[in-house]
């Protein structure tokens, strides 16, 4: 079985690679080790996605945006970050009429469920699920993969999206900096008796820290993240107990608030490959770089990430080249790295910043939000790297939520 190209995961950020490369003809295999059916009728895992305008712009051209179900786009139209149990707030707000949302949440199993039916649409796609991949082996002249049923397929370039954990990163010994943060994200559907207002609130309260994120309906999608070793008794809170819970450390600002999905908890770790690219072998979406959820940015850099491969492929791909070309996969993994790098390192520091209690840091916790408050460049410089709809790299650490 000869392909282009294999991707080996049928995530969001392997289906939007595919989905670039629609229309170019070019044969694409890939492989994913969950049943179709979970594929194409993804089921709710508790987590809203706050999409960019650039990623908007993305799952437009690709024609994605489209098939999600109106409803089930919310807009942030401002965001609020709140430090320790002070009830002073940095904002961020449009700023801007032209602009209606600085970003958008979307549930990750509508993303999902609409990438895969566009994926369905293409001729020269092929899907194979319900296996992994047990060896990878690519050299100058071409690449191959073993499936753990024996099977092996050749291609031009093997594309890893296998998640933050990737086994095939790992096969092809491409490093990766990992950082445990010893914490647990949970999150969770809640509606509540006051508007929203299509406000996001992200609250680094002592201890733990609280993300409310306005959907419609008046609902709002709950991150709290807190030391690994609450997990079970956060999780064991009866629905009573949990909804008391929050609208306490919530200051009751939207009423009482209700549980309407379960409860979902995420670990916290974050991984940055330390190069994107082998011997005809790319990394695309989390595999690449997986961000800490607070951050927001993990699926808006794995869409930005797999346009710029793709962008690349298909040029090749048109002017006759080796799509497989290590030149071409390194311009690929230089040019996501510009962005990648600062804003992983950058976030991580600032998370690491608002989860120490330590009392000269809830001094410098302080001094940081009102200096990014009042100093206009900083709320421009963030405010317009979530606005921009162009991929132009860039050096700010950026917090949707
Ligand atoms: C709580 C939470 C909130 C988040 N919020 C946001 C947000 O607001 N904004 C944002 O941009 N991002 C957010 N993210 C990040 C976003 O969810 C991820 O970046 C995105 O899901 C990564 O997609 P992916 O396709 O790279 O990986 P995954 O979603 O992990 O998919 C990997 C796929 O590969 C398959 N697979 C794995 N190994 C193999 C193998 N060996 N063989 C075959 N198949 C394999 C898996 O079954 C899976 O389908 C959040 C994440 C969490 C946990």
């Amino acid at each position: 079985m000869d392909n282009d190209i294999i991707i080996v995961g049928g995530g969001p950020a392997g289906l939007s690679f595919a989905c670039s490369l629609a229309s170019t003809g070019i044969p694409v295999t890939i492989i994913e080790r969950q049943p179709s059916e979970s594929l194409a009728e993804p089921a709710f895992d508790g987590r809203d996605i706050a999409l960019t305008h650039l990623s908007v712009r993305i799952l437009t051209e690709l024609g994605i945006w489209e098939r999600l179900p109106d409803d089930a786009v919310s807009p942030i139209r401002e965001a609020r970050v709140l430090n320790g149990d002070s009830p002073y707030n940095l904002t961020f707000d449009t700023m801007d009429e032209s602009i209606d949302a600085l970003g958008y949440l979307v549930s990750n199993h509508h993303i999902r469920k609409a990438l895969f039916e566009r994926a369905q649409d293409i001729d020269e796609l092929e899907l194979i699920t319900e296996v992994g991949v047990s060896s990878v082996a690519p050299d100058e002249d071409g690449a191959s993969v073993v499936l753990d049923d024996g099977r092996k397929l050749n291609a031009s370039l093997i594309v890893a999206a296998d998640s933050r954990f990737s086994e095939t990163r790992r096969m092809l010994g491409i490093s990766a900096s990992m950082h445990d943060f010893g914490r647990v994200c949970i999150v969770c559907r809640m509606e509540h008796d006051q508007p929203n207002e299509g406000i996001a609130y992200e609250c680094f309260h002592y201890g733990r820290t609280l993300a409310v994120l306005p959907l419609n309906d008046q609902q709002s999608s709950i991150v709290i993240t807190a030391p690994m070793s609450e997990r079970d008794s956060i999780m064991a809170l009866s629905e009573d107990q949990f909804n008391l819970d929050v609208q306490t450390r919530f200051d009751d600002r939207f009423g009482n608030m209700r549980l309407v999905t379960e409860r979902f908890p995420y670990p916290l770790v974050g991984v940055h490959a330390n190069k994107f690219y082998a011997t005809r072998f790319a990394l695309i979406g989390d595999a690449a770089v997986g961000m800490h959820p607070v951050t927001a940015h993990g699926f808006n850099l794995g869409l930005s990430g797999q346009e710029i491969l793709a962008k690349q492929v298909i040029r090749a791909a048109n002017g006759g080249a080796d799509i497989g070309d290590s030149e071409l996969l390194k311009r690929y993994s230089n040019k996501h790295m510009r962005t990648t790098r600062p804003i992983y390192y950058g976030t991580n520091e600032i998370v690491k910043m608002f989860t120490d209690d330590r009392p000269a840091t809830k001094v410098l916790r302080r001094w940081t939000l009102r200096l990014a408050n009042n100093f206009p460049p900083i709320k421009h410089a963030i405010r317009n790297k979530l606005t921009e709809s162009q991929n132009r790299g860039g050096l700010f650490p950026l917090l949707l939520r």
